[in-house]
């Protein structure tokens, strides 16, 4: 008779010491971060000094960049909102005005003449109308990207669908829109609700699932300036001969689950981007965390996000050696928010 309640107890001890693991695993998989795969030897500080005229940049993580020559202002994505890893996966999201406001003011926006985001996924589009509503900017993308706008209420006068490798004016900026690849995710389920259905076709409410901000079209920016020209290629995806005939300055380079791609993937990507532009700065982007903080250091991707992109080592390991290959070519990462002269 007393032998059973002692037994139970132990069964009982065993298997909360066991959720006990399992949550602490969990909690570790879900909240602690992996090194950034970016050298700290490419890190440019904030420039002291803006002379008139010069375009510039300012990063804030992930795609999102702004660029101005002192009379236009205009950025990629516009994403600041950070859900974090559980309501990825198990919740709705929807953006976060306050981080926007934030955001935005730690950029020192406040008219923007175009937000652009490079696709349609939650990490570079779904902030994007409310910064149009906030800048008096244009949203400017696919019809996905349209829809992501006019679900948030966005007149259809501030949101202009582009067209494949037509160019656009945004001041003394000419942006032309190339449809690209998004890079293909290596885990087969989360492929298939990442790029399965590539559209959304009705104007999208949130909150919503994370997957529900369908890919959409993927492209790269080719922008030109009276100062110089660069590129801006938001997923680590490739046409090839897409780029053929287009010349870069600087090229921001995505470098998000580059890792997890083949051997001779990253080869092709390098040489459809960086090979057919041949540009004197490469500025990787979309390396840091999708979840992390989006104040002080860059932090590299979660662990979870990282065990399922299998390696972010072999990212950083890559961008060495093709920097060892070709010393002439200036690697770059900027700081977060501050001002950086870019020509
Ligand atoms: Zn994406």
């Amino acid at each position: 008779m007393s032998k059973r309640p002692a037994r139970l107890r132990a069964v009982a001890i065993a298997v909360a010491a066991l959720l006990l693991a399992l949550g602490g695993v969990a909690w570790i998989f879900l909240n602690t971060y992996v090194a950034a795969p970016v050298d700290p030897a490419w890190a440019v500080p904030a420039s002291r000094v803006i002379p008139p005229g010069s375009v510039t940049v300012r990063y804030t993580g992930t795609a999102t960049l702004v660029f101005s020559d002192g009379e236009t202002t205009w950025m990629t994505d516009g994403w600041f909102t950070r859900p974090g890893p559980l309501a990825l996966y198990f919740s709705r999201i929807a953006p976060d005005t306050t981080a926007i406001e934030r955001g935005l003011a730690r950029n020192g926006v406040e008219r923007l003449a175009v937000v652009f985001p490079v696709h349609s996924h939650y990490d570079h589009a779904m902030d994007a109308p409310e910064v149009a509503r906030r800048t008096g900017a244009l949203l400017l993308g696919s019809e996905s990207t349209a829809n992501i706008g006019r679900g948030w209420g966005l007149p259809e006068s501030r949101i202009r669908v582009v067209r494949d490798r037509e160019p656009i004016e945004i001041g003394r900026f000419t942006v032309t829109p190339i449809e690209s690849r998004h890079f293909q995710l290596p885990d087969p389920a989360l492929r298939e609700r990442a790029l399965g259905d590539p559209d959304i076709r009705v104007p999208l409410v949130p909150p919503v699932s994370a997957f529900d901000y369908k890919v959409g079209k993927a492209y790269v920016l080719h922008v030109t300036h009276p100062r110089g020209a660069f590129l801006v290629v938001g997923s680590a995806g490739y046409v090839e001969g897409g780029l053929e005939g287009f010349s870069a300055d600087v090229v921001f380079l995505g470098t998000g689950g580059l890792g997890s791609q083949t051997p001779a993937y990253r080869e092709t990507y390098w040489r459809e981007t960086i090979g057919r532009t041949h540009p004197t700065r490469v500025i990787p982007i979309h390396w840091d965390s999708l979840t992390g903080p989006i104040e002080g250091p860059f932090t590299g991707p979660v662990r979870g996000a990282a065990f399922l992109a299998r390696a972010t080592k072999e990212t950083l390991a890559f961008l060495k050696e093709k920097g060892a290959a070709q010393p002439e070519l200036v690697f770059q990462t900027l700081p977060r928010y501050d001002e950086v002269v870019l020509f």
